[in-house]
């Protein structure tokens, strides 16, 4: 199967600082594919370009049969990848189905459809269903991370590019969060996925590529990395 998301020989940074150095994946329909690394190895720069945050140096990057290199973010969401970023932005002071209701209103969808949508991120996460009517603000950490990727679903998206999810979530929740975007893969949505998890992150992930100062070290299917030898010494502490 041809990929859906591909990019090609990524040059990216800031002003002229070079930050990820000739990087390449490609991400398929109902594949997980997980960007790995320590802090500042250039994760999130990657999932910026990808979605239209920043305009990378050089290389490309297309979505099916689209050019998105350079593209504003805005259009990325209309050819249908939805990015997550880290943190969870949601509106505090807006309720749970607000924020959804936001969600889906770049689509200019029928009223009627967005519902649709909505149910079906309820019945994803039941929590949020329950909820709907309780201020952003005060759900916990892990309903506020289900809601900024509720809120991504509503759009029914092609790609989801998932940053961190699991940030500051109990093991819990993480598990939760992660296996939810495995079975959100299973389902057709292709999701790319950065993780300081790496161990829940290779549970889940068909391949992973690991990063190190922006370039990539070593890739392999979830399997092979989560049995990798320098994977266990590096990331998951030798045991
Ligand atoms: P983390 O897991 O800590 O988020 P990361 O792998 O996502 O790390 P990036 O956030 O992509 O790493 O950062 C890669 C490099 O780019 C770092 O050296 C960082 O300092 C630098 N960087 C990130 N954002 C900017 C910015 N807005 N301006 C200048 N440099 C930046």
């Amino acid at each position: 199967m041809s990929p859906l998301l591909s990019a090609q020989g990524l040059h990216l940074g800031y002003r002229d600082l070079e930050v990820v150095h000739d990087v390449s994946f490609d991400l398929r329909a109902g594949e997980v594919v997980a960007l790995l690394g320590p802090n500042g190895a250039g994760k999130t720069t990657i999932m910026k370009a990808v979605s239209g945050l920043i305009r990378p140096f050089r290389g490309t990057i297309r979505l099916g049969r689209h050019d998105l290199t350079g593209m504003a973010a805005h259009q990325v969401v209309g050819l249908g990848l939805r990015h997550v970023p880290e943190g969870r932005r949601v509106f505090g002071s807006m309720t749970v189905a607000e924020n959804l209701r936001l969600g889906g209103y770049s689509m200019r969808r029928r009223p009627a459809e967005i519902r649709t949508r909505i149910d079906e991120v309820y019945q994803l996460f039941p929590i949020l269903g329950q909820r709907s009517h309780q201020l952003a603000g005060t759900l916990s950490g892990g309903e506020q991370q289900m809601l900024a990727v509720g809120r991504a679903l509503v759009t029914r998206p092609q790609v989801l590019a998932l940053d961190e999810p699991s940030l500051g979530l109990s093991p819990r929740m993480s598990h939760e969060i992660l296996s939810t975007a495995r079975r959100l893969a299973r389902d057709g949505t292709a999701v790319l996925l950065v993780e300081q998890n790496i161990r829940e992150a290779l549970r889940i992930a068909d391949r992973a590529h690991v990063l190190e100062l922006g370039r990539i070290v070593l890739s392999g299917t979830g399997r092979e990395l989560a049995r990798d030898p320098r994977i266990e010494a590096t990331y998951l502490g030798g045991h």
